[in-house]
């Protein structure tokens, strides 16, 4: 029997992990020919999510639960996941039941199709404000057009994996990591579902517009060097433009004689050029703090405990019926 396992990473969300166990377990049910094992991930959450899931696992083995030490973020969240996932392909999925666990049923169909990467795009964003789905809309525009590896809009994290996708996102460890990215670049055959967002069955969302902010700069300079170049073009331009109008003062001054006019240029020229300085300076700076964090190397994540479930595999091999 193939096993599926379903990665939860959950920060705060007591209010919905006992739905989500229900429907999880409505698909098992469904789905019976594969064997299930639900491995939630603790990204240092402060409510009663951690007691709720080991009553669960009390009474249902599959569960799993590893509990990091501390709030690491869902992206390092989710490599956890990939980490301690046994299963012969991965779910990922929000704990706050705005993506449908129903769906997994056809993707582990497409999955037996041969396909390695199955993503489930929105077809609307209900309870998203008009704000954020400006913002995000000319963000993947913007960051497809500067890059070569293909990103994929609105696909979120909802997806099954299948083991030797799973194994290549294990291999990419970097830490300002940005997950949305690295499903494009790893390659492999994808197929694209669709659904309908719902709204979250309860609590409140977990990003704030810093977060958000964050990792929207990590997909920029973890795909490419654009701004970079962008900078250095600019640079460029300006030079040429400040030599031609060098050419002119110097012969003017060599004809006209020398006079002290010419306040306002010299103003606009310097504000002009110390702004656009500091911005080339900023955009090296991004790029450098996030060597700086490469280069410490430090491990992603610390785990503070691994609960581990059992599946009928286990179990049979430990002897047992
Ligand atoms: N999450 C997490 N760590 C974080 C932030 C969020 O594990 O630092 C989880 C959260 O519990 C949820 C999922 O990531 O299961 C998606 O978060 P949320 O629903 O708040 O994001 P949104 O759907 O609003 O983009
Ligand atoms: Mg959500």
């Amino acid at each position: 029997m193939k096993k599926i396992t379903i990665i939860v990473p959950f920060l705060n969300e007591e209010e919905v992990l006992g739905q989500l166990y229900q429907r999880l377990e409505q698909l098992s049910q469904t789905c019976s020919s594969y064997q299930f094992e639900y491995l939630f991930v603790n990204d240092g959450s402060e409510d009663q999510s951690v007691s709720i899931i080991l009553a669960l696992q009390e009474k249902d083995s599959r569960i799993t639960l590893l509990d990091l030490s501390r709030n690491f973020g869902k992206e390092v969240a989710m490599l956890a996941g990939f980490d301690y996932a046994k299963g012969d392909a991965a779910v990922v999925i929000d704990a706050d039941l705005q993506q449908p666990p129903e769906l997994i049923q056809e993707m582990i169909l497409w999955w037996e199709q041969g396909y390695s990467d199955v993503y489930a795009v929105r077809k609307n964003r209900k309870g998203e404000t008009f704000l954020k789905k400006l913002l995000s809309s000319s963000y993947y525009k913007i960051l497809q057009k500067t890059t070569r590896t293909t990103i994929y809009p609105h696909a979120g994290d909802f997806r099954l994996l299948d083991r030797k996708a799973i194994n290549a996102l294990k291999e990419l460890r970097e830490h300002e990591r940005y997950t949305k990215g690295l499903y494009g670049w790893i390659g492999y055959r994808k197929k694209e579902l669709f659904y309908d967002a719902d709204e979250r069955a309860g609590g409140a969302t977990k990003w704030r517009l810093s977060s958000l902010a964050n990792l929207a700069m990590n997909g920029i300079t973890s795909y490419t060097t654009l701004p970079l170049r962008v900078s250095a073009m600019i640079g460029a331009v300006v030079s040429v433009v400040g030599f031609i109008y060098m050419m002119i003062v110097l012969v003017q001054t060599l004809l006209l004689g020398a006079s002290v006019s010419g306040y306002p240029s010299l103003m606009i020229g310097i504000l002009f050029l110390g702004g656009l300085q500091l911005i080339s300076l900023g955009i090296i700076g991004e790029y450098l703090g996030r060597v700086f964090n490469e280069t410490k190397k430090r491990p992603l994540y610390f785990v503070e405990e691994y609960y581990e479930g059992q599946t009928r595999d286990d179990k049979r091999s430990s002897g047992e019926s």
